[in-house]
């Protein structure tokens, strides 16, 4: 399969959809980069890369950074994680403060924001210090030692993070976080504000691809939790559409408000694609329907 020819055609055409959608505005920061920036990234489990657009550029990989600190979380706290987050979509909006009350503080999944504060304060415990061992991880799994936290996007996402400090609060008081909020939100907001290109990201993510081994081979996890990160991806990584994307793409997939996505086809190869666009449902526009078209033009799918 010529995936070169694959993505290069498929740049071609959701140039038109540059235009369309929102760039996402309650992160100041993030409302500054330019629209039409597009790049698409596969590298296929033997090792081979095809790249268009701007797939060197890092962006701001926001909520894909999900992924990193689960697997953080999977290694260094393992099966206990599940006694305080679940593994069911959320059908509410990532930030949404109601599920969270009716639930008594049990995210429904590690993928929306009350989650994932819930697997940061879980990593903190057996790994204090988490920003550098995630900078580290991300670092190692990409094979890039440049990579690293957008500190101008980091404050952005501090000065405007009250919704988040309201669902650190609420975990708190229902005895679902157990280190100190600031602390925990100081790692979260470097988290979502790591800034990756689409070569960096299908390198990081290529252990979702080849059963827990990253690209040198070496286990980054087990066969087992590869495939349950996949799950997660499948059925909670794209907000309160995962449906949706299930039946569009049909792989597993994780998005962020930065408009980037990186996707997998286990076995097969991992994806990044990043357009600044996004949909109502928060989902890269033009990134949607690039890899729409990738899984209809190429037919891999996992289903
Ligand atoms: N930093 C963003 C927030 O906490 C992440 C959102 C996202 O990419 O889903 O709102």
């Amino acid at each position: 399969m010529d995936y070169q020819a694959v993505i290069d055609g498929i740049a071609e055409e959701v140039r038109p959809l540059f235009a369309r959608g929102r760039v996402a505005a309650y992160i100041p920061a993030l409302a500054a980069v330019p629209r039409d920036r597009f790049a698409m990234a596969v590298l296929t489990a033997d090792g081979a890369l095809a790249t268009t657009g701007c797939a060197g550029e890092p962006f701001s990989i926001q909520s894909i950074s999900k992924i990193f600190t689960l697997t953080l979380a999977l290694r260094h706290v393992g099966e206990k994680l599940w006694k305080r987050v679940g593994r069911e979509p959320s059908g509410s909006a990532f930030n949404s403060l109601v599920q969270l009350e009716y639930e008594h503080g049990i995210p429904r999944n590690p993928f929306i924001n009350s989650g994932a504060h819930v697997v940061t304060d879980s990593l903190m415990q057996e790994r204090p210090y988490a920003r550098d061992t995630l900078l580290a991880f991300v670092r190692e799994l990409s094979g890039n030692d440049a990579v690293a936290f957008d500190e101008t996007v980091a404050r952005s996402e501090a000065e405007t993070g009250d919704r988040n400090r309201s669902l650190a609060y609420f975990l708190k008081a229902e005895g679902n976080l157990t280190g100190d909020v600031d602390a925990v939100l100081d790692v979260y907001f470097h988290q979502c504000a790591l800034a990756m290109s689409c070569v960096d990201l299908v390198r990081a993510i290529a252990f979702l691809a080849r059963g827990g081994r990253g690209v040198d081979g070496a286990r980054v996890v087990s066969a087992g939790q590869a495939k349950r990160i996949n799950a997660l991806m499948q059925t909670c990584g794209t907000y309160d559409a995962a449906g949706e994307m299930a039946f569009r793409l049909g792989i597993p997939a994780k998005s962020g408000v930065g408009g980037g996505i990186v996707a997998v086809v286990p076995g097969k190869l991992s994806i990044a694609v990043w357009s600044p666009a996004l949909d109502k449902t928060g989902n890269s526009l033009a990134g949607v329907r690039a890899l729409e078209l990738f899984t209809g033009r190429t037919g891999l799918t996992v289903f």
